[in-house]
C-alpha cells in the first residue's frame, strides 16, 4: 500500500482524467489523498480518494487577473500558480511531513504539485491532460502572435514572481522547467500512441494510457432521428453568440440538439427555441456523447478523446493553440472536419457532411477501437505504484537535433562553396541569385531531411 498525494489545478479537463486513475489506485489497496477544489469535491469522493480543499489558498484575484485568466493568458496563468504555490507554502510543508507521501501524481500545469515533489524530493508522476509535447508534437501547436507577445512581454513579470520561490525552498532551473515534462519526467499522457504526434519520440518515462473515462455507457447510436451534441467546453464557453447561431442552424430540423453552455450564460438571451433543442449548463458528457452523431466540439483534450471512445465523428471548432492541435489531429485520422464557415449555414453543412458520409463514424469508430486497446486506469495505476521509473533507451530529440545539424552544416557548407564558385565562374549577380535561392529551399529542404532523419532513428530504435 503506497500513500499518493494527487495534485491538480482548479479545472474539469485537467482534473476529470485523475478521477479514474484515484479510483483504480484505491480499489488496489493505496491511500490516495487528493488535493483540490470544492467545485470538484463530490467527483473526488466518489472516486474513493480522500480530499483535501485547497480553497482558502487561492489568493484574490486582481482585475487584470481576472481578465488575463478568462482569456487563457500563459502569463497570468503561471503568475496565479506561482502565487497559488507561495500561499499554500507552510500548510504543504506541514502535509509533506504528516502524509508523507512515497508518490506525488501532479497535473503537468500545477506548479504547487511540482514544486513541492521536488522541494521534498519525493518520486513524481505528471498527469499531462493533453497531448504530451516536444520539440516534435509541438510542430502541431502554432502559436498565434498575440500569444507570442503574451508569453514574451509577460516574461518579466513571471521572473518577478519565480524569484519569490527560492526563499521558500523551491529550487527552479528556469521557467521552462516548471511548463515542460522532459523526456525523463515520469508522465502519464491520457491517449493512445496512435493518436498521440510522433509518439515513437517519448521514452520509456512516457505512459500512454488511453482515455481516462469514468461512465458505463457504451456507444449506442439506435433511435429514431440523429443527435447533434454541442460544448465549448468548461473554461472559455462564454459564447452566446455561437450558441445562438448553432440554434438558428438546427431550428425545425430533423434531428434533435443538445447544447451544454456553462453556467455564465443567460439562457433567456439565446433567445426561444424549437422542439428539436435543449440547452443546459452542464450534462452527462459522456453519456450524452455514447448516443450523439456528431459532436460540435471546442477541442479540448478530453472532449475530444471522450467523442472518439464513444465513436462519435466531430465538427471541429478550436479556439487556443492546444486545441487546434487537438482539432488537427482528429482531422487527421478522418474522425471530424475543422469549421471553417461558423455562420448558421457554415454550422449546418458541417453538420451534414459527417451525417452523410460514414467514413467519419466508422474513423471514429476505429480510434475507439484502439482506445479501448489501451492499459487505461489500471494502466496508469500501476506507472505510478512502481515510479520512479528507469529508462535506457535512446533520446529521440536529442539524436534528431545532432542529424539536423549534420545536415545543416553540410548544406551551409555547399552554398558557401556554391556561391563562391559562381561568383568566380559566372559573377556576382549570379552568386546573389544562388544564395538567395539556398535561402528559400533551406527550409522546405530541411523538412524534408529532418522528416528522412526521424524515420530512420525510429527505425533504428524499433
Ligand atoms: N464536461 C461535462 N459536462 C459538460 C461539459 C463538459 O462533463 O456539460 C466535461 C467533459 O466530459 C470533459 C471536461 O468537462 O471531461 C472538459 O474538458 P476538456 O479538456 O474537453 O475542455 P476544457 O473544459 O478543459 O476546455
Amino acid at each position: 500500500m503506497k500513500r499518493i498525494a494527487f495534485f491538480c489545478i482548479p479545472a474539469h479537463g485537467h482534473t476529470n482524467p485523475m478521477l479514474p486513475v484515484a479510483a483504480e489506485l484505491v480499489k488496489r489497496g493505496n491511500h490516495v489523498r487528493f488535493y483540490s477544489f470544492n467545485a470538484f469535491e463530490d467527483k473526488i469522493r466518489a472516486a474513493g480518494a480522500e480530499y483535501i480543499s485547497c480553497d482558502a489558498y487561492l489568493p484574490e484575484l486582481t482585475e487584470q487577473a481576472e481578465s488575463g485568466l478568462k482569456k487563457v493568458s500563459s502569463t497570468e496563468m503561471s503568475i496565479q500558480d506561482i502565487r497559488i504555490t507561495l500561499s499554500m507554502d507552510s500548510f504543504l510543508d506541514e502535509e509533506f511531513k504528516t502524509f508523507r507521501p512515497d508518490v506525488v501524481f501532479t497535473d503537468s500545469v500545477c506548479f504547487w504539485g511540482k514544486l513541492n515533489a521536488w522541494k521534498h524530493h519525493v518520486p513524481m508522476v505528471v498527469s499531462t491532460s493533453t497531448f504530451a509535447f516536444n520539440q516534435l508534437s509541438s510542430q502541431y501547436m502554432k502559436n498565434s502572435l498575440k500569444e507570442m507577445a503574451d508569453l514574451i512581454l509577460g516574461l518579466p513579470r513571471v521572473s518577478k514572481e519565480l524569484k519569490k520561490l527560492e526563499p521558500c525552498g523551491y529550487h527552479v532551473n528556469g521557467f521552462l522547467s516548471l511548463i515542460q515534462s522532459g523526456n525523463q519526467t515520469d508522465s502519464i499522457v491520457y491517449t493512445s500512441r496512435h493518436f498521440q504526434p510522433f509518439a515513437e519520440s517519448f521514452s520509456d518515462h512516457y505512459a500512454f494510457v488511453g482515455p481516462s473515462v469514468f461512465s458505463d455507457a457504451v456507444p449506442d447510436k439506435t433511435k429514431e432521428r440523429p443527435l447533434v451534441y454541442i460544448s465549448m467546453g468548461t473554461v472559455i464557453n462564454d459564447r452566446p453568440d455561437f450558441y445562438s447561431k448553432c440554434i438558428e442552424a438546427f431550428r425545425d430540423q430533423n434531428l434533435d440538439v443538445i447544447i451544454s453552455c456553462g453556467n455564465a450564460i443567460d439562457r433567456s438571451a439565446l433567445g426561444t427555441l424549437s422542439d428539436n433543442i435543449q440547452v443546459y449548463p452542464y450534462v452527462n458528457q459522456l453519456e450524452i456523447l455514447s448516443k450523439a452523431d456528431v459532436f460540435i466540439t471546442h477541442c479540448g483534450m478530453n472532449s475530444v478523446s471522450e467523442s472518439l471512445y464513444m465513436e462519435t465523428p466531430m465538427v471541429l471548432y478550436p479556439q487556443t493553440n492546444e486545441q487546434k492541435a487537438v482539432a488537427r489531429r482528429a482531422a487527421e485520422i478522418g474522425a471530424g472536419i475543422v469549421l471553417k464557415d461558423d455562420s448558421a449555414d457554415g454550422i449546418r453543412s458541417a453538420v451534414l457532411e459527417i451525417l452523410n458520409n460514414s467514413a467519419f463514424r466508422k474513423a471514429a469508430k476505429a480510434c475507439s477501437k484502439d482506445f479501448r486497446s489501451c492499459s487505461g486506469p489500471a494502466g496508469a495505476a500501476e506507472f505510478i505504484e512502481n515510479a520512479p521509473h528507469s529508462s535506457d533507451g535512446i533520446d529521440v530529440v536529442a539524436e534528431l537535433n545532432k542529424a539536423n545539424g549534420r545536415f545543416q552544416f553540410i548544406y551551409w557548407c555547399t552554398v558557401i562553396a556554391a556561391v563562391t564558385l559562381t561568383r568566380f565562374l559566372i559573377g556576382w549577380k549570379y552568386a546573389w541569385i544562388t544564395g538567395v535561392a539556398a535561402g528559400i529551399l533551406s527550409n522546405p529542404i530541411g523538412r524534408a531531411v529532418q522528416k528522412r532523419n526521424y524515420a530512420s532513428i525510429i527505425r533504428r530504435i524499433r
